[in-house]
């Protein structure tokens, strides 16, 4: 019997329209638990280097999390993986809402398309009944819109759909797939569904998954809603509103945006407005946010409400969460008004909120600047908003430049030549990063943005304080109940932590507390995003109600798998080293970890390349970000090295690189 997970995948074959049901090993669920974990290994697996982005032999993954469809809060992560048209390296990106835990209870862990479709199709999931059906009357239709119309279609209410829209269908390169409470958007997945021919994926489920101790699994669950409520009655002091309770920033109730719009960057990342947040502006915004929006909601099994329902005045109504909220207002440098009403347009539309707005207001940079010019868009408007509808409507049809900027900063950027690369300058690993610029660098994050990939610097954030208390006693009084950390050692590296002095950033945390704390809060995502959690109850927030000691209960009370912390962390590191695999056989090497550019004005050359060859050695990687053939061995990755040895990745006799190529080779 399988615990937790159903033991079967979807195969899908798009091309021959064949679907067949899959067992799964559950000895790769114990070795790579599950979601991204087992994502990676089947990538690996079947996905050689060789394979572009949108060839039929890539492979698209929706995976439920491991503990998906059990009563643990907050377990409801899809995790989309494939390889990204924008970066040419593995992409994984989460939704929450509710299709994973639907796609459980009709019986499978995982759907897996391959191939592409000659026609535009849908998937429908009915429990074992499952059918590839025409989806031509679909083309070009909103990804919410889709939803709705495949519901009355199949006379299914209860069917989740996740789908994409117009950005899909035409492969912009950061086109999302959304599903109407959440949606998976880093990377460009929603492209690779769109060169697939698939418009969307109904799912309906009305059966069970076992559990393999469930009293003891409800235990544990009632202890979590216990911490919730804790933690929600008793915010943490001296942090941002935003990180001072669980879940995702809870943007849809906060009104005060002093913070994000005096500290992030408007338009192209550039500008910093220090005195924007004036009453006037507050008043008119909390108007904006409270005409608009109609009810705060969840993700399925969840009490957190972090999602609302945006219901501009004449638009349809549609779902927001989190940063979304400002992305197309700062960049556009307008108000929140247009803010909440583009994103109607760009989540019909089926596009990024981070990148999307960046890569416009890119496009308007460089208009300001003579790089593009009135050739280049004919009939644009004069007003910053009217640019921003228009850029948007050409780049998801992929009309004149609009072709261009569908492809992203970095790529767009290569193409229009003459200067234009310059002002690409906020990506990492090809692709658009929050709209951060600050002043002295932070040697924790340094090593988060250089070694991430995920390749969302929010995604790999959380677990230690972004900056350090003032003083010594609100330090104190911080590690107190900070029950959550793998080690004492994370409170000491906290407590001498000073704003200033010699203390503080740069030297400040250490290399080594640098590569221990990175390592930490890299580990938590990553098993969140095996195990289908909300990175909101566990990774993100600051004292959150899952972490390293509760986790491996949950696992083996649920999953049936008998777990502890050394365990866990092994199997995380497992996959996280095969996610770093995957890349290194794709082309990612040394010179491709690195931070945006001009993100920190203070730089310490010296100290970065002190802070990448000690986290390499410790992460078992060589000089070159390649993990070496014993620490392969030691994660039962020998079939790894063996690759790498016969491609010339590792030499047989010295974990040396054999050649210098660059994160996923170049386009012709
Ligand atoms: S914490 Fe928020 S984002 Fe996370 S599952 Fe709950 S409602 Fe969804």
């Amino acid at each position: 019997m399988r615990y937790a997970e159903t033991g079967v995948n979807l195969e899908v074959d798009l091309t021959r329209g064949n679907i067949e049901r899959v067992q799964t090993n559950p000895r790769d669920t114990e070795l790579y638990l599950g979601g991204l974990g087992t994502n990676a290994k089947i990538l690996w697996d079947r996905v050689p280097p060789e394979v572009e982005p949108f060839s039929p032999d890539n492979l698209l993954i929706f995976s439920a999390g491991l503990l998906c469809g059990t009563p643990a809060t907050g377990c409801n992560r899809t995790i989309v993986s494939t390889i990204s048209p924008q970066t040419l390296l593995m992409a994984f990106s989460m939704m929450g809402g509710f299709w994973a835990p639907e796609l459980k209870y009709a019986g499978y862990d995982k759907v897996i398309l391959r191939g592409k479709s000659p026609e535009l199709v849908y998937l429908w999931i009915n429990n074992d009944k499952v059918e590839i059906r025409d989806a031509s009357h679909l083309q070009g239709k909103g990804a919410t819109e889709t939803a709705e119309l495949i519901r009355q279609e199949l006379k299914e209410p209860k069917a989740q759909v996740a789908a994409i829209g117009l950005a899909g269908e035409n492969r912009v390169y950061f086109a999302s797939i959304e599903q109407g409470r959440s949606s998976a958007s880093r990377l460009g997945i929603g492209a690779v569904m769109g060169d697939k021919g698939v418009k969307a994926i109904a799912v309906r489920g009305t059966g069970d998954i076992n559990i393999a101790q469930p009293t003891e699994f409800l235990e544990l669950c009632h202890e979590v809603l216990e911490y919730i409520k804790f933690r929600n009655e008793n915010p943490i002091p001296g942090v941002m509103t935003i990180l001072q309770g669980l879940g995702s920033p809870q943007e849809m109730q906060v009104h005060d945006e002093k913070w994000h719009t005096e500290n992030f960057m408007w338009g192209n990342s550039r500008v910093r407005r220090r005195d924007f947040w004036t009453e006037e502006v507050k008043k008119a915004w909390t108007q904006s946010m409270e005409n608009m929006r109609t009810r705060l909601i969840s993700c399925y099994n969840c009490p957190m409400k972090c999602g609302a329902t945006i219901s501009p005045p004449g638009q349809p109504t549609y779902m927001m969460k989190c940063f979304s909220k400002l992305t197309y207002t700062m960049a556009a440098m307008s108000d929140l008004d247009f803010g909440l009403r583009i994103a109607q347009h760009a989540t019909e539309y089926g596009v990024d909120g981070y990148s999307t707005p960046q890569v416009m207001a890119f496009a308007i940079e460089l208009y300001e600047n003579g790089i593009l010019t009135d050739d280049d868009m004919p009939g644009m408007p004069s007003d910053n908003e009217g640019r921003f509808y228009w850029l948007l409507d050409r780049i998801v049809r992929r009309e004149g430049i609009g072709d261009v900027l569908a492809n992203g900063t970095y790529w767009a950027a290569k193409e229009i030549g003459n200067g234009a690369e310059e002002y690409a300058h906020n990506n990492i690993k090809k692709h658009e990063q929050l709209p951060l610029k600050l002043s002295m660098l932070n040697p924790v994050y340094f090593l988060m943005y250089a070694t991430g990939e995920k390749i969302n610097i929010t995604q790999i954030e959380g677990q230690f304080p972004q900056a350090p208390y003032p003083k010594r006693e609100h330090r104190e009084a911080f590690v107190k109940d900070w029950f959550q950390v793998p080690d004492e050692k994370f409170k000491q590296y906290f407590l001498d932590w000073e704003p200033r002095g010699e203390n503080s950033n740069p030297y400040y945390p250490t290399v080594q507390m640098c590569c221990d704390i990175v390592d930490w809060q890299e580990k938590m995502h990553y098993i969140d995003d095996a195990l289908g959690m909300c990175a909101g109850l566990s990774s993100f927030p600051l004292k959150p109600p899952y972490h390293i000691h509760n986790y491996p209960k949950f696992i083996s009370a649920g999953a049936g798998i008998d777990m502890d912390e050394a365990k866990l962390s092994q199997a995380a590191k497992r996959y996280r080293t095969l996610v770093r695999a995957v890349n290194i056989r794709r082309g990612l090497r040394r010179k491709d970890d690195k931070p945006p550019e001009n993100h920190w004005k203070k730089r310490f050359p010296e100290l970065e390349k002190e802070l990448l060859d000690t986290y390499y050695k410790f992460k078992g990687w060589n000089n070159e970000g390649i993990p070496t053939k014993a620490s392969l061995h030691e994660l039962d990755l020998d079939y790894v090295s063996e690759d790498f040895i016969q491609r010339g990745i590792l030499t047989d006799s010295e974990d040396a690189p054999s050649e210098e190529i660059s994160a996923g080779k170049e386009r012709e």
